[in-house]
C-alpha cells in the first residue's frame, strides 16, 4: 500500500521523474539523484516497508536478483571492479528516506571511498561476551 508522505512511493507511481535503470514485478533501481559517485544506485521493493527489519522475507529473493542483474550491469557500464551494498535502518544509521532500499556504489581502485574505521575490542572476553548477549537474542 503506497504512503502519501513516501518519495519512494511516488516513485513508484510515476509522479517523480527517475534515472530508471531496472524494473521488475516487485522491485524498481534508480540512479541516486546526489550520488557518491556516478553510477551510485538505488534498488527499492515496490511496496513499502519502512525498513529491512519490516520488510516481510518473501520480498528477499527478488531484492537479492535485483541487486545481482544491476549490480552486474553497474559494474559492466561504470568499468567497476567492485561494489558496495549499503543498506541504513533507522535514522542514527543514515537512514533518510523511510521505504526500505539498497544503495549498490560501484567501486574503482583508488577511488579514496574509505568507508569504515577498523576498530578493536577492549579484550577477547568483551568480545565473547557481547557475541553470547547476541546470540541469546537470535533464536529463530
Ligand atoms: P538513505 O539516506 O539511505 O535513506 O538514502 C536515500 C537516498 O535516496 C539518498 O541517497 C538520496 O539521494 C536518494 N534520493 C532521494 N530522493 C531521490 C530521487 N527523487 N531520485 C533519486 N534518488 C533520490
Ligand atoms: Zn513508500
Amino acid at each position: 500500500m503506497a504512503q502519501d508522505d513516501c518519495i519512494f512511493c511516488k516513485i513508484v507511481l510515476g509522479l517523480i521523474p527517475i534515472a530508471k535503470i531496472y524494473e521488475d514485478d516487485d522491485i524498481i533501481a534508480f540512479l541516486d539523484i546526489s550520488p557518491i559517485k556516478p553510477g551510485h544506485a538505488v534498488v527499492i521493493p515496490k511496496a513499502h516497508h519502512e525498513n529491512m527489519l519490516e520488510m516481510p522475507a518473501s520480498l528477499a529473493k527478488p531484492v537479492h536478483q535485483a541487486l545481482q542483474t544491476v549490480g552486474r550491469a553497474l559494474m559492466a557500464a561504470t568499468g567497476a571492479t567492485g561494489l558496495n551494498t549499503l543498506q541504513n535502518t533507522h535514522p542514527v544509521a543514515g537512514q533518510s528516506v523511510f521505504h526500505v532500499h539498497w544503495h549498490l556504489i560501484p567501486r574503482h581502485a583508488g577511488d579514496g571511498l574509505e568507508i569504515w574505521p577498523q576498530g578493536s575490542y577492549a579484550s577477547q572476553e568483551e568480545m565473547r561476551d557481547l557475541a553470547n548477549k547476541i546470540a541469546g537474542l537470535a533464536q529463530a
